[in-house]
């Protein structure tokens, strides 16, 4: 069912996400080995207390260690557009080559949804690209070029995987509030998932202010106070 909003399941994490980020902080600085490290590992507590120390003193290949992946869907193509400029992320997503879009879903968008009348403009749109779409193929026209008369709210599914650096740098900026809403409420989800897992994973995917402890967006939504670069250094 399509409830217009995105779709992410965690798929695959490793079991020992503080121990391996534990095992990496201890190697740095020990003569043990990193097995015996790993085997004989401190009690939770003391794992985090040093893994957050680690983390907050920006040697951040040692969280690198650790890879997730989510099946993600119901994202529009303009949401996935976003996110896969994010350069450290992997992707593998549903082709609008080898895959017909014959009866495409989409997304609308927050702001047309809530509009009634704008809604329906939309959705009478969706169906008449929809029929374009179909007369092409029926003629004969490749997937591969009947799809550019798609529009960006063409939903698509995807694959991603990240390590956790990557993933916090992306949650930093994408649950910013000045990011896109679909972008945001997809890495909120896949965040979520990962928290369920890992709970003291949620003081760090958090949008860069709560990191920062100010906000460096021109247009601040108020949940911390702007940094004036120009204001201070007069
Ligand atoms: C609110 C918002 C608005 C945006 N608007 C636009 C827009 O209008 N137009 C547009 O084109 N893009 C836009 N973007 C995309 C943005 O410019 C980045 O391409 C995208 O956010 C990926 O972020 P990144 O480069 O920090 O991180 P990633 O690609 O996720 O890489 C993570 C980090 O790795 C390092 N890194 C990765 N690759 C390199 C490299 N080649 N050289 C050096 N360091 C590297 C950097 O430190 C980088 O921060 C927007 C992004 C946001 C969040």
């Amino acid at each position: 069912m399509n409830d217009n909003k995105p779709h992410a399941k965690l798929i695959s994490a490793p079991d020992n996400i503080l121990k391996t980020i534990y095992t990496a902080c201890r190697t740095c600085y020990s003569a043990d080995s990193p097995q015996n490290i790993f085997d004989n590992a401190d009690d939770e507590t003391k794992m985090l207390k040093l893994v957050k120390k680690v983390i907050s003193s920006g040697h951040l290949s040692t969280i690198e260690h650790i890879q997730v992946s989510f099946a993600v869907s119901n994202i529009s193509r303009s949401c996935s557009h976003q996110l896969v400029r994010h350069r450290h992320m992997s992707f593998s997503q549903k082709s609008q080559r080898y895959v017909k879009e014959n009866q495409f879903e989409y997304l609308i968008p927050q702001t047309i949804n809530s509009n009634e009348e704008l809604k329906e403009k939309f959705v009478s749109f969706m169906e008449e690209i929809s029929k374009t779409y179909n007369d092409f193929i029926e003629a004969g026209i490749p997937a591969e070029d009947a799809r550019a008369v798609l529009p960006n709210a063409c939903a698509t599914s995807m694959i991603v995987s990240t390590n956790l650096r990557e993933l916090i740098h992306v949650a930093n900026l994408r649950l910013c509030s000045r990011a896109q809403t679909e972008i945001r409420l997809l890495i909120k989800a896949m965040c979520d998932e990962l928290i369920a897992k890992e709970a003291w994973l949620k003081d760090y995917l958090v949008p860069k202010c709560e990191t920062n402890g100010f906000c460096d967006e021109d247009k601040s939504c108020g949940r911390k106070s702007r940094l004036n670069l120009k204001e201070e250094t007069e």
